[in-house]
């Protein structure tokens, strides 16, 4: 699917997929990649998403 994470797919979501990012704590930002570590699912933002799995673990 393209563009899922962008426009009216994601008013669906809880919040319109906004939320506080565990990695970077700032608020109200889109949370739309999933980052599994263990047996977590932590979602994150996109800036976040390549080093939250580091982070997250650590
Ligand atoms: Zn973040």
């Amino acid at each position: 699917m393209a563009k899922n994470n962008r426009g009216k797919g994601i008013k669906k979501l809880p919040n319109s997929g906004r939320g506080e990012c565990p990695v970077c704590h700032r608020t109200g930002i889109k949370l739309l990649n999933e980052v599994k570590v263990g047996e977590k699912t932590y979602k994150v933002c996109k800036t976040c998403k390549s080093v939250a799995a580091k982070k997250l673990s650590a």
